[in-house]
């Protein structure tokens, strides 16, 4: 059915129940353009309109799928979860949040860390899940990334981290600001070690983890349209006075402004960021198995 019947029958008063408009989640509104797009055509294009080229939000795991080689994916760190030191309570208990929070995305955290492969090499990875409180970063985020950075170290791989949050999780107050600290500083020991750590951005990168790691990557890559930055605009422009200029914040504005390195679209993501690897390493598929296997010989 295209737009302009379906809007028609809206306007008719047919009140179909959501379910019956959209059998199994057939087609979707985007939020780009408002045009109706298949659900089949949407996830052919992993995730964007191929009319106005709107990025949909995806989960950890749909990004996973996307940049991992198929079956090379071992989830690492997963056992790691948050608890709720401050007993914090807005309109809602912080630990019923955190409840719904797993049961939703079936993770234990809003972080899923792990090794993989991209176009052989082998790479440790952290992909923040939006939909799991925001994505905001908690102790358990900031531990989970500090570990996985030093298993990168003593497994000698490169890292890949890809944002799409909030920022710091208010509910675990200073605890949770520390965590900028603490991934930084490991980041600064992987950039000792002259180890790659590619950062993908996005839409939405903001607040404290942009503030850290997520802006930390030799090679900056974002998604097109995605907002990128600390403060929020209106909260910029309050303090400032002043208007800001058109697309502020956004990917695209900020690599003109050299915050970021390259825009790619999510059809090229896996292909660019193999590229870096190529590029950037000097581990082929089967270097990297050396590597690892020497490695495990010393040790590490
Ligand atoms: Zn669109």
């Amino acid at each position: 059915m295209d737009q302009v019947s379906w809007l028609k029958r809206r306007k008719r008063g047919i009140k179909d129940s959501k379910k019956r408009e959209m059998p199994d989640g057939l087609w979707r509104k985007c939020e780009g353009c408002g045009e109706i797009v298949y659900h089949k055509e949407l996830e052919r294009n992993l995730w964007t309109c191929n009319k106005c080229g709107y990025h949909f939000r995806l989960q950890a795991n749909q990004y996973r799928d996307i940049l991992v080689d198929p079956g090379s994916f071992v989830e690492l760190l997963s056992g790691i979860e948050s608890t709720d030191p401050l007993e914090f309570v807005d309109s809602k208990k912080y630990s019923d949040r955190l409840t719904a929070a797993k049961k939703k995305t079936g993770h234990n955290s809003a972080v899923l860390t792990g090794s993989g492969r991209l176009g052989g090499h082998l790479a440790m990875l952290a992909l923040l899940d939006f939909g799991f409180l925001g994505g905001s970063m908690g102790s358990v985020m900031g531990e989970k990334i500090a570990r996985l950075t030093r298993m990168a170290i003593e497994e000698r791989v490169p890292l890949i981290t890809l944002s799409s949050t909030g920022g710091a999780r208010m509910q675990e107050g200073i605890l949770s600001l520390m965590q900028m600290a603490k991934t930084s500083a490991m980041l600064a020991r992987l950039h000792d070690e002259g180890l790659l750590h590619v950062a993908i951005q996005a839409h939405p990168t903001t607040g404290g983890v942009t503030a850290s790691f997520a802006s930390l990557g030799d090679v900056i890559i974002a998604e097109p349209g995605a907002l990128i930055g600390f403060a929020g605009p209106r909260v910029i422009q309050q303090t400032i006075r002043e208007d800001l200029p058109e697309g502020f914040q956004r990917s695209e504005f900020l690599m003109e402004h050299g915050m970021i390195d390259i825009v790619v679209h999510r059809k090229e993501l896996k292909d660019v960021v193999v590229k870096v690897l190529d590029f950037f390493t000097n581990d082929g598929p089967d270097r990297a198995e050396d590597t690892l296997g020497q490695a495990r010989k010393q040790g590490l």
